[in-house]
């Protein structure tokens, strides 16, 4: 038995914050303004949230990070990705897909760092995580430099599936 979960997320940028840094995938840009939000406001972390609670069908984001940001004053994105993971109980991640929108920062120098820290988060090999990143030709706020859009499709499978190899009669052999 196999589960996909789709998840998007989106965050304005704050281009009067000084003190705050941009943070995708867990990855520090240096060359973009901060997301706004009360957390870190990862937004690929924020939609790979939402794709796994697909898969389980318990939603994360809300009222849970709510309660562990503003109550408990925990921003970091890694916690609510975490948080979103013990859900999946019989259900085990095998591949992650992170479709990112933006103008500005350039994504594509980063996706190896990306990738080893979406790894080293979910426990799953870099080459079963795929990152692409699009300006869509500016037309919409994301790719007019307002703000950052990613959508996250995850697949899982439950841990005990064993795949039966297909059976070979012997007259279709040579196939
Ligand atoms: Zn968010």
């Amino acid at each position: 038995m196999i589960k996909t979960g789709i998840g998007q997320d989106s965050h304005r940028f704050d281009f009067e914050d000084q003190t705050k840094e941009l943070k995708l995938a867990g990855v520090i840009f240096d060359s973009a303004p901060p997301l706004q939000g009360n957390s870190d406001a990862d937004v690929v972390l924020h939609a790979l949230c939402n794709a796994i609670s697909g898969v389980t069908g318990i939603n994360i984001l809300g009222a849970i990070t709510d309660n562990l940001c503003l109550k408990h004053g925990i921003t970091d994105s890694r916690i609510y990705v975490q948080e979103a993971l013990k859900f999946l109980k019989e259900w085990r991640l095998t591949h992650v897909s992170c479709s990112i929108e933006c103008q500005t920062p350039q994504i594509t120098p980063k996706i190896p760092d990306m990738k080893m820290s979406l790894s080293e988060l979910l426990g799953l090999e870099t080459q079963d995580i795929g990152i692409t990143a699009t300006t869509g030709e500016g037309l919409t706020a994301f790719g007019r430099g307002e703000g950052i859009q990613v959508f996250c499709i995850v697949t899982a499978i439950q841990k005990n599936f064993i795949t039966t190899p297909p059976i070979c009669h012997k007259s279709q052999s040579y196939l």
